[in-house]
Order: C-alpha cells, then sequence, then structure tokens
C-alpha cells in the first residue's frame, strides 16, 4: 500500500463560485501557492493551506471562506488531531518539527486565574481622570539607599551624595519584545522601533544585528548579544538604549537560534555581518560563559565599552531554578534582568522545545521577585517579564506579582497584521511580517503598523491608569510586587502558595 498519500487537511478552502469575479487576487496573495486559476476558475489545495487569512481579507467580493476541518478524523480522547498530526509529519520526514509563535498547547493561564482588587469605602479610589497616576518607570539599577551630603553650617544646603547607575526613563512598563531583522522584515522593525521611540517605550532588537537605519532609534532599542554575536561591533553598542546578554529565550530554553541561508539576504547579510546565503547558527550556549563570573566579566566589559552610561542586563528562560540564578546574575552585575516564559513568541523553534520546555512567567516572576527580596537585592535591579503577556490584564497581574516591565511580541504583530498561522520560520508570511522577500515584505505599510502599534500600547496604558485608580494606587511603582491586591480563582492551591496570593474570599 503507498503511504504517500498527505493527511487530511487542517482547513479547507471555500470559493463561492456565484459571486467569485474570477480577478486572481487571492491567488496573487496567497505565497502558499494554495490557490491557483485553471483558466476557467480558481482552484484550491487544502494541504497547503495554513489560513493565514491573507486571500479572505483581498477577495472584492467576499468569496472566500477558511473553514477548520475539524471532523477529518475519527475522535479519540488520547491520539489528539494535534498529536496524530505531529507522528504523521515526523514519520513522513524523519526530522525535528519546527514551528512559530508562542506554545499553542491548551494549557491553562494562570493569568486568567488572577483577580484584582478594587477599592470600597475605607481606601478610597482615584479618578484617573482627575488626577494624576504615574505610569513611568525608571529602567536600570537602583541605588540601595540614597544618601545626602550634610552641611552643618547651613542646614539647607543639602546635595546628593549617592551616584546613581545609568537609568532609562520610560513612559509605560512596557518593552516591546527582540525581534531580529531576518525573523520579521525591515518594514516591521522600522514600524516596531518607530511606535517605540514614539511613545517612549523601549524596543529590543533581537540577536541579529542593528541595521543603519536603525541607529537614529536607538534610544529607545535594548540590543542583543547572543551566543552568536551576530553584528556586534562598538557601535551597535554604542547606540543603544541599554544591552542585553541572552542566555535563554521563553519559546526555546537551552537552545540557540537559527536563520537559514536562504533568508539572509544582502541585507540580513550587512546587519549580521556575515556572508549573503550562509546560515546564521547561534551556538546553543555562549562559549565564553559556563560560570556566572564568566557572565559577571562579559557585563563588566559591555559596561567598560559603553562607558557606564547605559544598563546592561541579561535574559534568562524562565525555568525550575530561576530564582537561585537570578540572585547569581545580579549579584553579577546586571542593571536589569529579563525572565521569558514557556509560552513565549518565537520566528522558529524545534516545536518539542516549545511547547514543552520551562515553565509559566506567573510563577517565575514570584519565585524570583520573592528570593530577590529574601536577598536584599530586589531593588537593586529592574525586573523584566514576557513570555504570553497577551493584553493589559497580564501586564498588570505580572507587574503585581513582581515585574517592573511586561515585555511581549504577538501582540504586537497581531497589531500589524498576523493572523498567528504559525508559519513564520518559513519566510512567507503572506502580511509581510515574518519574511525577508520584498514583494511581501512591501505588502506591510510602516505608517499603519507604526500607529496600530502607538494606539495598542496607548490603550494599554490607558487601562493600566484605570485598573490603578480602581485600586486606589497612585503610580504603577507602587503596584509592583503588591501581591496582596491579587487573589487566586484556579484549580490548584499550590499555585497560590507559590505566587505568594490568597485565594478569593480571604
Ligand atoms: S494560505 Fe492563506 S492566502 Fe492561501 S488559501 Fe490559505 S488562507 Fe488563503
Ligand atoms: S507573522 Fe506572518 S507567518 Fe508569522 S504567524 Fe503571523 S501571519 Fe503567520
Amino acid at each position: 500500500m503507498s503511504l504517500s498519500h498527505n493527511f487530511p487537511s487542517y482547513f479547507h478552502i471555500k470559493v463561492d463560485r456565484e459571486i467569485c469575479r474570477k480577478c486572481k487576487r487571492c491567488t496573487n496573495h496567497c505565497s502558499y501557492n494554495a490557490l491557483s486559476f485553471n483558466g476557467e476558475q480558481i482552484v484550491s489545495d487544502d494541504s497547503k493551506c495554513v489560513s493565514c487569512q491573507r486571500c479572505v481579507a483581498m477577495c472584492p467580493s467576499g468569496a472566500i471562506r477558511i473553514e477548520k476541518n475539524d471532523s477529518y478524523l475519527p475522535p479519540h480522547g488520547n491520539y489528539t488531531q494535534r498529536i496524530r498530526n505531529i507522528i504523521w509529519s515526523q514519520s513522513g520526514n524523519g526530522g525535528v518539527l519546527l514551528s512559530a509563535t508562542g506554545n499553542d498547547r491548551p494549557i491553562r493561564s494562570i493569568f486568567d486565574d488572577l483577580l484584582l482588587d478594587a477599592c470600597q469605602v475605607t481606601n478610597p479610589s482615584i479618578d484617573p481622570l482627575r488626577e494624576t497616576i504615574e505610569t513611568k518607570v525608571f529602567f536600570g539599577r537602583k541605588p540601595k539607599k540614597i544618601v545626602f551630603s550634610e552641611d552643618l553650617e547651613d542646614p539647607n544646603n543639602i546635595s546628593l551624595k549617592t551616584e546613581f547607575m545609568p537609568n532609562f526613563e520610560i513612559d509605560s512598563p512596557i518593552m516591546i519584545g527582540h525581534m531580529s531583522l531576518g525573523s520579521i522584515s525591515y518594514n516591521a522593525c522600522m514600524a516596531i522601533y518607530q511606535a517605540a521611540k514614539k511613545l517612549n517605550i523601549l524596543a529590543g532588537s533581537g540577536e541579529g544585528g542593528l541595521h543603519q537605519d536603525f541607529y537614529e532609534y536607538g534610544p529607545n532599542i535594548i540590543t542583543e548579544i547572543a551566543s552568536g554575536r551576530f553584528g556586534v561591533d562598538i557601535n551597535y553598542l554604542q547606540n543603544a538604549a541599554g544591552i542585553e546578554i541572552k542566555i535563554g529565550q521563553g519559546a526555546k530554553p537551552g537552545h540557540g537560534g537559527h536563520l537559514p541561508g536562504e533568508k539572509v539576504n544582502s541585507l540580513i547579510s550587512q546587519t549580521r555581518m556575515i556572508p549573503k546565503g550562509s546560515d546564521a547558527l547561534s551556538p546553543y550556549p555562549h562559549h565564553d560563559i559556563y560560570s556566572i563570573e564568566d557572565l559577571a566579566q562579559l557585563i563588566s566589559a559591555l559596561k567598560e565599552a559603553t562607558r557606564y552610561t547605559v544598563p546592561i542586563g541579561v535574559k534568562i528562560a524562565a525555568v525550575h531554578n530561576s530564582a537561585p540564578i537570578a540572585v547569581g546574575i545580579v549579584r553579577g552585575g546586571a542593571d536589569f534582568l529579563t525572565i521569558d516564559g514557556f509560552r513565549g513568541g518565537t520566528g522558529a523553534a524545534p516545536r518539542i522545545i516549545r511547547d514543552h520546555a520551562g515553565i509559566p512567567i506567573e510563577l517565575a516572576i514570584a519565585a524570583v521577585d520573592s528570593r530577590l527580596r529574601e536577598e536584599n537585592l530586589r531593588d537593586e535591579v529592574t525586573l523584566v517579564a514576557g513570555g504570553s503577556i497577551r493584553y493589559s490584564a497580564d501586564l498588570i497581574k505580572a507587574i503585581a506579582l513582581g515585574a517592573d516591565v511586561g515585555m511581549c511580541c504577538m501582540p504586537v504583530l497581531i497589531a500589524m497584521g498576523c493572523r498567528v498561522c504559525q508559519q513564520c520560520f518559513r519566510g512567507l508570511c503572506s502580511w509581510g511580517i515574518a519574511t525577508q522577500q520584498e514583494y511581501l515584505v512591501k505588502r506591510l505599510d510602516i505608517d499603519v503598523a507604526r500607529n496600530r502599534i502607538i494606539n495598542l500600547f496607548h490603550s494599554w496604558n490607558e487601562e493600566l491608569k484605570e485598573v490603578l485608580g480602581a485600586m486606589g494606587i497612585d503610580s504603577v511603582e507602587s503596584l509592583r510586587s503588591n501581591r496582596d491586591r491579587l487573589r487566586y480563582i484556579g484549580p490548584n492551591p499550590k499555585i497560590a502558595d507559590i505566587l505568594g496570593v490568597k485565594h478569593a474570599g480571604e
């Protein structure tokens, strides 16, 4: 018997031939070749469709619908369609399956099991329309205590003795996560950096270097030093708001990165400083970091290289022992610490790692925040948390659990038009976001994308103020680690214990 046939498709393309004008816009827009014109009508190949929804959006007569083919296999509670598809794909290609975006297993979000407190009688709420609610955050290392000089002859002559480490003032506790030029397009990067500048928040460069055109946005960009050291030179280091050493990433803890050679065009080759067409492989570990002492040396070297003018941080994936690792990193001199949870997004990751390695960010934030407090280190470091911050409610809960700043990528991609089809690693993104193909990149209008990101985070900031006001808190810094203002309604009391949050009703 032949085994070369395909498994049934995930999606079914329905073209209403009654209203189809045969204009062929859909065939031009489908970058996955799922649609074609046979001279008489539009014909479809369901097996190629990824439900990116581009054809649906582009069809002028609304003739196309993509339906989920959910009755295609006999149901089974254990061998779900998803698992059967994984087995079938592997028995076909014999390799490691790749995927993109965040972990898509239906694992319960702990953020969804947390409720926020609100004032009633004794501690009045604050009306954000009439009173100031501060959402600024200072990003960087803070002094343990502030000392003033004493002038015994003139008690009014008080001056500050404490020397402050470099801090970057951002208007909202938000950072757009690291998405490199290569994983996403030039237009997508440009829209992100322009939005970050306008909002005065931070955006990550990813590990692919920084194209010259983006240097003017450097004051709002945290550049990344990953194990591949792509695009790292003194200009890259000195044109940024801060530098982050990437040890781990939530979507692929313990893993490096791989940008296939076919995506390394002249733009990427120039920015990453590697030959055109060569694979950009970041090793799994940094081959010069095997201990906290090694890490501390790199932190110190980067501080020297930037003449102590910008904060230097470290990013780790949220794993079982994040708390002691975090303590080591802070003692090693990091000014900020980024923790990326197991639902964090990615342009390409082995599916087995993306879906099964790491821990939820909610637990990691609480564990790290508590441990840093126990060690009297908490105020020395800015804690950035990402990996499934989907909307403002998650951001607010992350801060209440102990983060200073929430980091996210997927909401930014969705704001730019991403339909979360999980095909970024193929470089064929029909929306011009996760691709380097010029004809696709042009589809993303930088101005529109930038404005949508600005609107998104403006909304988040307004909602943050609404919630702070309802809680009677006048600054986001006072919400940080304020876990008493959270209650747990989920099914597992052990989670509430780890979070340090009482159950609803308590
Ligand atoms: S892959 Fe996208 S554009 Fe192509 S048929 Fe499917 S939904 Fe339409
Ligand atoms: S960025 Fe593009 S390829 Fe990636 S999930 Fe979104 S729509 Fe799909």
